[in-house]
């Protein structure tokens, strides 16, 4: 494996950070012209709490509905596979306080929903795996943290 190609969230010291969070995972120029950036939403304290996995992909759904109600620069919205939170890749410059409030607005929408969208047999490949009810309250618990998201480190 070419030196420095390991993922950016293998370097990431898990003990030292302090959900929930918002932390800048990637800040990248495109080879051909652009910049992505990709952040860490981090729901859960890592080793020791994580989120159900229905929850996990209720937030997913939901999410990448309502944040492109908001904004055509989402890219994608990613589950870890830890169920600790999400990453989300935005295209365009770095801008911290525009993401937060595009994440806080776009969190607060699935509070709204009565369902989660796309989760049909035919848009989801797990359909019978959700928790709209579990994602709202991991939700809230989220958003009531907002003060901290940009403190990512304990120390
Ligand atoms: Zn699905």
């Amino acid at each position: 494996m070419p030196e420095g190609s390991a993922p950016e969230s293998f370097e990431l010291d898990h003990n030292a950070v302090v959900a929930p969070y918002v932390r800048i995972a990637a800040d990248k120029a495109l080879r051909n012209g652009g910049h992505l950036t990709k952040y860490d939403v981090r729901f859960s304290q890592p080793n020791k709490e994580h989120l159900p996995m229905p929850v996990v992909h209720s937030i997913e759904h939901a999410l990448a509905t309502t944040l492109r109600t908001h904004s055509d620069d989402v890219i994608d919205i990613s589950p870890m596979g830890c169920q600790t939170g999400f990453y989300v890749a935005v295209d365009g410059p770095t801008d911290v306080d525009a993401f937060f409030e595009l994440l806080a607005t776009g969190l607060a929408d699935v509070l709204e929903l009565t369902e989660t969208p796309a989760a049909t047999e035919k848009q989801c490949g797990f359909a019978a795996s959700h928790d709209l009810e579990g994602a709202k309250a991991a939700i809230k618990k989220f958003l009531a943290g907002r003060d901290e998201w940009s403190r990512v480190f304990s120390h």
